[in-house]
């Protein structure tokens, strides 16, 4: 059984009515509520809590990690930071989410500056699959459409994704590569960009269909860890003959 924990920088929630409005339960409550609503065992977690909600333990026990984060990036301890990427690398599954792009977490583990252009004027986003045999597209369209979303647009400064699933049309002309999926260490991490906080996206039932087929798609592998360093032959090495 997987153990997910879903955590939420939780502050346009606080300040902001209309995002209270869209999700009562905070954005980490509507995610894991339709992944609990699936039957999978989550919890959340937030930056307010002692140590953002994620312990070493609670770390260790978390085999998906979703994250999402906006205006206060900068207050995520760089300690936690590496426990996080550190738990990654071992094989624990990562989704970043919207503007989670910023993360120190998504930067740290992609090399890169993750700068984009954004835009917020409430332009209908197509998001179209890429990868139609990718496990993350179970169960979705040709593309799904959102009504309302703030724009994102190339250039996006990441690495060049090891898989591109989706890319996202927008209204105003730009185009964007809203999923991505990446491999670090034994760890599988997976950005999927709709979510700004003043629209209902992560009530659309086809953007959590994706949430939750990721969730499975980036959760670890049952495996020994590899063994490096030194290491003696398995076979028999020859002698061979001094000239
Ligand atoms: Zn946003």
């Amino acid at each position: 059984m997987l153990n997910i924990t879903v955590w939420n920088e939780n502050r346009h929630e606080q300040n902001n009515p209309k995002v209270r409005d869209i999700y009562p339960n905070g954005i980490h409550g509507a995610i894991a509520g339709f992944l609990q609503d699936e039957g999978l065992k989550t919890r959340t977690a937030t930056l307010d809590e002692e140590a953002h909600g994620l312990s070493e333990q609670v770390l260790q026990e978390t085999d998906v990690l979703i994250w999402w984060g906006h205006l206060a990036h900068d207050e995520v301890d760089d300690l936690i930071v590496e426990n996080i990427k550190k738990r990654v690398l071992e094989g624990m599954g990562l989704i970043v989410l919207h503007s989670g792009h910023h993360s120190k977490i998504f930067r740290s583990l992609m090399g890169t500056t993750c700068d984009l252009k954004w835009r917020e004027a409430d332009e209908t986003e197509r998001v179209w699959v890429v990868d139609p045999s990718h496990p993350i597209v179970e169960g979705i369209g040709e593309y799904i459409e959102l009504e309302k979303e703030e724009m994102y647009g190339e250039h996006f400064d990441i690495p060049a994704p090891d898989q591109l699933v989706f890319l996202s049309w927008f209204e105003g002309g730009e185009v964007f590569r809203s999923g991505c999926t990446y491999q670090r260490g034994q760890g599988k991490i997976f950005y999927f960009r709709p979510g700004h906080e003043t629209y209902p996206t992560y009530h659309q039932p086809d953007v959590q269909r994706i949430i939750q087929n990721a969730v499975q798609w980036v959760a670890p592998i049952e495996r020994p860890a590899p063994v490096y360093g030194n290491a003696q032959p398995i076979e028999h090495i020859k002698v061979k003959q001094q000239d």
